[in-house]
């Protein structure tokens, strides 16, 4: 396994959460804290939202430089779910398929293989998807961030489940509008399986995505170690 971010291990333990449709390694960082306060933090469902990864690397690096920053919470941060997606800047993964429509919630339809958000031909389908549904299984999160991007001012603090405090504690650092809904239905959206079925408080940052990388950095880092 090709190991890019090696550096971190003194703080984190580098796991293989599993294999893409290509071969590539998903792969967790997993913080020394407590695993019975767990955050978890999930960032790249969608290749072309590069701002995500990045912050979410951010928070690998600023935590292993300061492990009193986030005491007291074991973290484990996937900064790419979709490593396929992510190498060629696209949304979906290499079968065409939009993992945040993959899970298999009871709101799951089968949708155009030609829409962006083609949720695949059965729920649950993508190694992509099974990784994070395993990862959730084995290392049970009091909580989770999934980081995606979003245009047009519409960035959010968007939860589901039990998790309204968290997106009001996060909204009073980096500003963005607390929701219930993105103002689109989502059905198989790992906001949905893990919020709404599981009732894993859940929420999914939606970073202006016409701010830059560093900025959406400097209007998060404490919005991400508040989380919990
Ligand atoms: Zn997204």
């Amino acid at each position: 396994m090709r190991q890019t971010w090696g550096v971190y291990e003194g703080f984190f333990k580098c796991l293989r959460l599993g294999i893409s449709v290509e071969g590539r390694a998903i792969q967790a960082y997993l913080g020394p804290g407590p695993a019975e306060n767990m955050t978890m933090i999930l960032a790249g469902f969608h290749g072309d939202e590069p701002k995500g990864v990045f912050v979410a690397r951010r928070l690998i690096e600023h935590l292993s430089s300061d492990p009193t920053a986030g005491q007291g919470v074991g973290w484990m941060i996937v900064p790419i779910v979709n490593p396929d997606g992510y190498e060629r800047r696209k949304r979906r993964n290499a079968h065409g398929i939009d993992l945040n429509r993959n899970f298999p919630t009871k709101n799951w339809v089968l949708s155009s293989r030609r829409s962006r958000m083609f949720g695949g031909t059965r729920p649950g389908g993508e190694p992509e998807t099974l990784a994070v549904i395993e990862a959730v299984r084995r290392y049970p999160p009091q909580r989770i961030i999934s980081i995606h991007s979003i245009s047009g001012g519409r960035e959010c603090n968007n939860h589901d489940g039990p998790a309204r405090a968290i997106a009001e504690a996060m909204h009073r650092v980096n500003g963005y509008p607390v929701s219930s809904s993105i103002g689109y239905p989502t059905p198989g959206s790992f906001g949905t399986w893990a919020g709404v079925e599981q009732r894993i408080p859940i929420v999914t940052l939606e970073l202006p995505s016409t701010h830059s990388s560093k900025r959406c950095w400097e209007e998060n880092r404490g919005a991400l170690l508040c989380s919990h």
